[in-house]
């Protein structure tokens, strides 16, 4: 039996619970490994939490705990196991391996969304898969998942997920015991104390619902949070000014209002003190029916120019590196050669030469600085350009000043 332990309140309530036996367990304990896929972003209440509390319980009753990471970005390189009890490693937390999901963010120049869970699946989801195929391989296995009562919407999706995997079967005891979080919550307070984190990404796009008021509290417990939130959303709103950290809001404007100032101008210092580059944007709005042409060549073109597709391609292509007052200027020299028109929104100026509007498909372009180093585009993208600028279609909002 696996428990994959997210550290949040529900997980250690789960196996708090089970080792102290309020919660039933009709297995055996000797079969318990617990295990938890790092990401790399937690908070350090979240690690406290886990040493002060969490691991003394395991170790006293000989659970074995596991830690693992990805090894890369990169799925072929697999994971890396940080630490395993069984092999005389400490009960103590690792917290992070090699690479950590705010590089990925930051070197895509992106933030994570909440239309998705790619993030989690990636990071987490992913990792404890390929870690229970070394462990298991196909052999049957149960598979604890700590959702509270009230996540029997996340259950169904996992479920389905869970038992498409060779020999896991999943198991949600909290949802059977009918352990709400509030719950789970005022259990760990019984037991431990304390008001148990809540285990998350700093920048997690998930916190800032009604549980905001929590968030801005280990937010100004932990002011190196907020930095590594505010420079990773500020570097990706330089590239995309529509990204926002939660929905409408962004954090920095989340992080000044809860007078975070003086941090937020520690992230803002620290992104334009790391090398910059001068980023030529470009997307393309597509049309709901567009596909291939026959043979796989060109495009044809849905029948309803008003009718958006959901998918927006993406170039991103660096034109020139250096530090970002450098960078600046170049900006504004292309100007003189491109014309087109400089605008400034939350402090990132850019160089706007096309702007999209329907009919669709249609086209956006500028000129931005960011972090270096987030340079891509997808395959058959400039194709795809090019036939949409060829379609010439009538645009009120075009400023076609020599772009392409
Ligand atoms: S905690 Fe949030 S940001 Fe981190 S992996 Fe999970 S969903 Fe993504």
């Amino acid at each position: 039996m696996t428990q994959t332990h997210g550290m949040g309140a529900d997980s250690a309530a789960w196996l708090t619970g089970v080792l102290l036996g309020e919660l039933p367990y009709p297995h055996d304990l000797a079969d318990l490994v617990v295990v938890t896929a790092m990401v790399g972003d937690e908070s350090e209440a979240t690690q406290a939490a886990m040493d002060d509390h969490m691991l003394p319980l395991m170790q006293d009753r000989g659970v074995p705990y596991v830690q693992v990471a990805r090894a890369s970005m990169h799925d072929d390189d697999g994971i890396v196991v940080l630490s395993d009890t069984r092999r005389g490693d400490p009960y103590a937390m690792v917290m992070r391996g090699a690479v950590t999901l705010s590089d990925e963010m930051f070197a895509a120049g992106t933030i994570p969304q909440t239309s998705s869970r790619k993030c989690s699946h990636k990071w987490k989801g992913w990792v404890l898969d390929r870690w229970a195929e070394q462990e298991y391989g196909g052999a049957d296995r149960l598979h604890v998942v700590g959702f509270a009562a009230e996540e029997t919407g996340r259950r169904d999706t996992d479920e389905g997920y869970s038992r498409s995997t060779p020999g896991k079967t999943p198991w949600y005891p909290l949802i059977d015991a009918d352990w709400d979080r509030d719950r789970c919550l005022a259990e760990l307070r019984r037991w431990y104390g304390i008001e148990w984190p809540r285990s998350c990404c700093a920048f997690c796009p998930y916190q800032a619902g009604p549980d905001i008021a929590r968030m801005i509290r280990r937010w100004r417990a932990e002011p190196a949070q907020v930095v590594k939130t505010v420079a990773m959303e500020r570097n990706a709103r330089s590239l995309n000014p529509r990204m926002r950290l939660f929905k409408d809001r962004s954090a920095e404007d989340v992080a000044r209002r809860a007078g975070l100032g003086d941090v937020v101008d520690q992230a803002v210092a620290a992104v334009d003190a790391r090398p910059a580059e001068l980023y030529e944007v470009r997307r393309i709005y597509r049309r709901r029916g567009d596909r291939r042409g026959p043979n796989g060549r060109g495009w044809v073109f849905g029948p309803d120019p008003s009718d958006k597709a959901r998918d927006v391609w993406r170039s991103l292509r660096a034109i020139a590196a250096g530090t970002r007052a450098e960078m600046l200027a170049r900006l504004v020299a292309e100007q003189a050669l491109r014309g087109g028109t400089v605008e400034v929104v939350d402090g990132v100026p850019r160089l706007v030469l096309r702007r999209a509007g329907p009919p669709y498909p249609s086209t956006e372009h500028y000129l931005t600085v960011a972090v270096a180093g987030a340079t891509k585009e997808r395959r058959a993208f400039d194709e795809l350009w090019q036939a949409v600028l060829g379609l010439d279609l009538p645009r009120q909002l075009d400023i076609l000043v020599n772009s392409r």
